[in-house]
């Protein structure tokens, strides 16, 4: 690939520069789980109008309408990871809905949700995994059965992040019970708010509660809201999925995870004495730096096919993999370089870094399980990747 900037992306970085120069003070993060606070919303709306966020999405579903450039997008990201500036509001809304709405959204979805998702102001949580379905997605049995106009859904969901602070739901049922398990699903959007849904918060090792159970009893949603064709689900819900194993894993986000790191082991250590200065600690750290750099430029080459058109296959799928095994052991090392105060959380008197170590480190092992595990990646790499045999199935 030829790493020279065109003049017009010199200009373009030109411009990031300048913007995070002056406005770079406002940013706000993203907290998993919380609805956005009012300064992420004002972040959100001014990388809006700058183009720095929804910076492809067309100008009348509220995007900032620029024509698909994959460089402009990388640059984006460089800028803003270099400075340390957080990129606008991450969530499943933004992230996962969004471009599945744009890819297999009517008309009418994409213009009664996207502009109002990519504001922040509308919250989504995602209705796919059940206490008998996780891995073998295809295998849940929330059902929607056909009731005129409406389907009326009945079943539960669970580990269902940010249910408890959302205002709608993008959500996998069974609609037609007698085909094969693939065959019978779709993907509905509903309101939290409809009657009948009930959610029940459940605590992680953070501390925290990011996820939820969620209980639907007779819920009634008008069969206009569906995605895609009914019994159509499945292709719906992995178009979702690719978005979201892409977003858990961008390799801007290892990049400043790992400056991070290095900067909090250049810092006095407990005893005064740097962490970094320990040898089985820094040799750690340059492990990871190489793997993070690894990440970088495999982030570039998939950058390089995207730009030819070409589809990443086998180079696409270990993203998810890779990028979130290496952001768990950041975290791990971080916590490590804390010695026995890393383990505290947020509201102990003798926490460092407010405890934001120790959370992140829970936070990022779930990473490694959501949106599909570890092993499962391994699967998938291995048979749609390496066109290995597939692992014996279950005939429906
Ligand atoms: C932080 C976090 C957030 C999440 N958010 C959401 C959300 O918002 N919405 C949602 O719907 N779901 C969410 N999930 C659920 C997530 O998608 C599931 O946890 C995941 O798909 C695994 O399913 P499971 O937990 O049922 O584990 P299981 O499928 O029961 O797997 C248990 C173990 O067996 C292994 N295993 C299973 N099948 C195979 C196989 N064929 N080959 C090899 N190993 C296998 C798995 O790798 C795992 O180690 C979230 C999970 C986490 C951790």
């Amino acid at each position: 690939m030829d790493l020279k900037l065109s003049a017009k992306h010199e200009a373009l970085r030109a411009q990031i520069r300048e913007f995070l120069k002056l406005h770079g003070h406002q940013s706000a993060p993203t907290i998993p789980g919380d609805r956005p606070n009012t300064a992420l919303l004002a972040w959100q709306k001014l990388l809006l109008e700058h183009g720095y966020a929804g910076r492809t999405v067309p100008q009348h579903y509220g995007g900032y309408g620029a024509e698909p450039d994959v460089m402009e997008q990388h640059l984006i990201v460089e800028e803003f990871t270099r400075a340390g500036v957080a990129l606008g509001i991450g969530n499943q809304g933004i992230s996962m809905l969004v471009p599945t709405l744009l890819e297999l959204g009517t008309e009418q979805q994409k213009r009664e949700y996207i502009a109002h998702t990519l504001r922040g102001e509308l919250v989504w949580c995602q209705g796919y995994s059940e206490p008998g379905a996780g891995s073998d997605l295809a295998a849940i049995q929330t059902r929607g059965v056909d009731d005129g106009e409406d389907f009326l859904i009945n079943g539960q969901k669970i580990w269902t992040s940010t249910a408890h602070a959302a205002d709608m739901i993008f959500c996998l049922v069974r609609t037609e019970p007698d085909l094969l398990k693939h065959q019978g699903l779709s993907y509905l959007l509903f309101s939290m708010k409809t009657p009948g849904i009930s959610v029940r918060p459940l605590k992680t090792m953070t501390g925290r509660a990011e996820f939820n159970e969620v209980f639907f009893t007779d819920v009634r949603v008008p069969k206009h809201q569906i995605v895609g064709k009914r019994g159509d689900g499945w292709k719906v819900a992995n178009a979702t999925l690719k978005h979201e194993r892409a977003y858990l894993a961008n390799p801007g986000m290892l990049i400043q995870r790992y400056a991070e790191v290095a900067k909090l082991m250049q810092g006095k250590g407990l005893s005064g004495v740097p962490a970094i200065a320990d040898p089985i600690l820094m040799d750690r750290l340059m492990e990871l730096q190489g793997r993070v750099l690894a990440q970088r430029c495999h982030g570039m080459r998939l950058l390089t096919l995207a730009d030819k058109g070409q589809d990443p296959l086998l180079a696409g799928l270990i993203t998810k993999l890779q990028g979130c095994e290496i952001r768990f052991q950041l975290s791990s090392l971080a916590v490590d370089a804390l010695g026995e105060v890393g383990l505290l959380l947020q509201g102990s008197e003798h926490t460092r870094a407010d405890g934001i170590w120790q959370e992140r480190k829970g936070f990022d092992l779930g990473l490694v399980i959501g949106g599909g595990t570890a092993q499962i990646q391994k699967n998938i790499i291995a048979e749609r990747g390496l066109n290995l045999p597939r692992e014996p199935r279950a005939a429906a």
